[in-house]
């Protein structure tokens, strides 16, 4: 009897139990398609669209965009990113290969002038890092967002001997404060750490490191307590703090 129950499993189990598995194995990879479908944030195959909220595979996509500008130009097309493209200039560490105009009248001051990896992880993070954290932390929207500019013909802290700021090829921005739709101001100087407003600044650089490979704030050093650096570089450490 027990000999017979124990090869009725083993032929239960190679041939029944087999079918059974493929059966489960093509539902769970069918789910997963269909999840994927819903949420290409998380597809690593699917176009990046700034639209879409970040997911796990948004960092992959935007590590692309650096050196492709037709690549990055479709980005900002496909999203619906108002923007210009215009002829670059100049060679070397200061040259300006990727000249793309911020179109956005929210950055302020207007037409400012960065590569279109910054203005691709602009428009990410004012779709899904800025407002929500102005609606959370201090129940209103931000109508300006204001930045002390992009290009800077200089080496990181104006030494002489360090790399090249990302700023010398206009692959950076630096944020000083937000306007807010009741008329307040919200200053990276005057209210990093202090109460609802110190809360909403720390969302907004986190949100920041979803779309930008170096986040800088006042907690990373003095020489940011007046503003958040945000750039496109392609050092190896992703730096957000
Ligand atoms: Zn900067």
């Amino acid at each position: 009897m027990k000999v017979w129950s124990i090869s009725r499993a083993v032929g239960l189990f190679t041939g029944d139990s087999r079918a059974l598995l493929i059966m489960i194995s093509g539902a769970v990879l069918l789910a997963g398609w269909i999840w994927l479908q819903q949420n290409p944030q998380h597809d690593p195959l699917a176009p990046l669209d700034l639209n879409d909220p970040p997911g796990w595979a948004t960092a992959g996509k935007f590590a692309d965009l650096p050196g492709n500008q037709a690549l990055c130009h479709q980005v900002l097309t496909r999203s619906n990113v108002a923007f210009t493209a215009l002829p670059g200039v100049g060679d070397g560490p200061c040259g300006l290969p990727d000249r793309t105009q911020i179109d956005n009248p929210m950055v302020v001051p207007g037409n400012a002038i960065a590569t279109c990896p910054v203005n691709a992880g602009l428009a990410l993070w004012l779709n899904h890092g800025v407002q929500q954290a102005a609606q959370e932390h201090l129940g209103t929207q931000v109508t300006r967002i204001l930045h002390l500019g992009t290009t800077n013909c200089r080496r990181i802290n104006a030494s002489q001997t360090a790399p090249w700021s990302e700023h010398a090829t206009a692959n950076a921005i630096d944020i000083s404060g937000f306007v807010l739709a009741n008329g307040e101001y919200v200053s990276v100087l005057q209210h990093w750490g202090e109460g609802e407003k110190g809360d909403f600044l720390e969302a907004v650089r986190d949100s920041a490191c979803y779309s930008f490979r170096t986040v800088l704030s006042p907690e990373y050093n003095a020489d940011h307590a007046d503003h958040f650096h945000l750039d496109q570089g392609t050092r190896w450490a992703r730096v957000c703090r």
